[in-house]
């Protein structure tokens, strides 16, 4: 069978069935943000990694060396903040091709380091290899929490209200302007702006860590494949659907002032990724705390029964929402797999 007939979730799920299922330890295993593993009975070890490939996830023609370095650990990050968790120790595996310099790793690990930094996280170790196909990075990171604390993407119930942080879709737009202009030299404010959120994510610990703290969270997940696929991804692993409002979705003034873009301003929310916004839902009975933190996340929709999603347009009607984000074995943009 063809990969691209599975879709990188469908693959995904055929690795999880390798994994053995009763291992103790293991309070959450593959299927999630980060895995959260039981070292003493209080607390949890969080961990997680990504890789970025040069030519699938990185052009070095737009991206300089800081900015590259700093967004694989932001990427990796982002997946403890969505755990809720703190952030501790990081680990780096690099393929190096030959045009690369000692300088160009220099600026690499400069910007690993002061998102790290940022962040409470320090480099413990890696790998280092020569790559005759590109650079690939690989980034691990470990995390710890209270286990009891620990927000998984399973956790959602009818009638949850759904909500997320900051603005969706400025990253996908960012990354067509560079894609467009080389470099995006010579932009306004606003398109500077987009540009930034695709080249230095900020990934959202202290906000995470709030969530976490007053419980106020049945599920959560970091916007890294686009909200459609990541709202999919809680609906998925909780068995539960979804219902969000189009008018509701958080869209920057830098998105909607930008005339020049190939596709409607929401599309890039819906299926873009790379926002690395958290996206959690708060059962009815916690809205009232949930509102104390003044965590200034919008509220997008609504968790219900039965397993589809659907969008609720500006124009009152209710359609399907398929999973329309990024997929790694999909030709493009494409809908998900129907999983298990
Ligand atoms: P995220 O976008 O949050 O990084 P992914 O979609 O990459 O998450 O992965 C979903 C889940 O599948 C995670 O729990 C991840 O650890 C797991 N996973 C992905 N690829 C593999 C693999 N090759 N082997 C084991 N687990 C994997
Ligand atoms: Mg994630």
């Amino acid at each position: 069978m063809k990969i691209s007939s599975l879709g990188e979730f469908g693959l995904i799920e055929q690795i999880r069935r390798t994994a053995a299922r009763d291992a103790k330890r293991v309070r959450v295993g593959i299927g999630d943000d980060a895995a959260a593993l039981m070292l003493s009975p209080a607390s949890a070890l969080l961990a997680t990694t990504d890789m970025l490939l040069e030519g699938v996830h990185f052009d070095l023609a737009t991206t300089d060396l800081f900015s590259l370095g700093w967004k694989s650990a932001a990427v990796n990050l982002s997946d403890i903040a969505a755990m809720g968790g703190t952030p501790r120790f990081c680990l780096t595996a690099l393929g190096i091709p030959p045009p690369l310099s000692v300088e160009d790793i220099r600026v690499f690990y400069r910007g690993v380091n002061a998102c790290l930094k940022k962040f409470g996280a320090v480099l413990v170790g890696g790998d280092t290899c020569r790559s005759r196909t590109g650079l690939v990075i690989s980034v691990s990171m470990l995390g710890e929490m209270e286990k009891k604390r620990v927000i998984t993407r399973s956790g959602a119930r009818p009638g949850d209200l759904i909500f997320v942080t900051g603005t969706l879709g400025d990253s996908a737009a960012g990354l067509e302007v560079l894609q467009r202009k080389a470099g995006g030299r010579g932009q306004g404010t606003e398109v500077r702006k987009l540009i930034e959120k695709h080249l230095r994510p900020v990934p959202l610990i202290v906000e995470g860590r709030k969530i976490a703290a007053s419980g106020i969270a049945s599920a959560m997940i970091d916007v890294s494949d686009g909200l459609s696929s990541d709202l999919g991804h809680i609906c998925e692993e909780s068995g539960v659907g979804a219902e969000i409002v189009a008018a509701n979705i958080p869209l920057s003034t830098s998105v909607m002032s930008l005339k020049t873009l190939e596709r409607p301003a929401l599309a890039y929310a819906l299926s873009g990724g790379e926002d690395y916004e958290l996206l959690f839902t708060v059962p009815p009975d916690k809205l009232r705390k949930f509102r104390s933190l003044r965590l200034g996340a919008s509220e997008i929709g609504v968790i219900t029964r039965g397993r589809s999603m659907s969008i609720v347009g500006g124009d009152g009607r209710k359609a399907l929402l398929p999973a329309s984000g990024y997929d790694h074995f999909r030709a493009g943009r494409n809908v998900r797999g129907t999983g298990r």
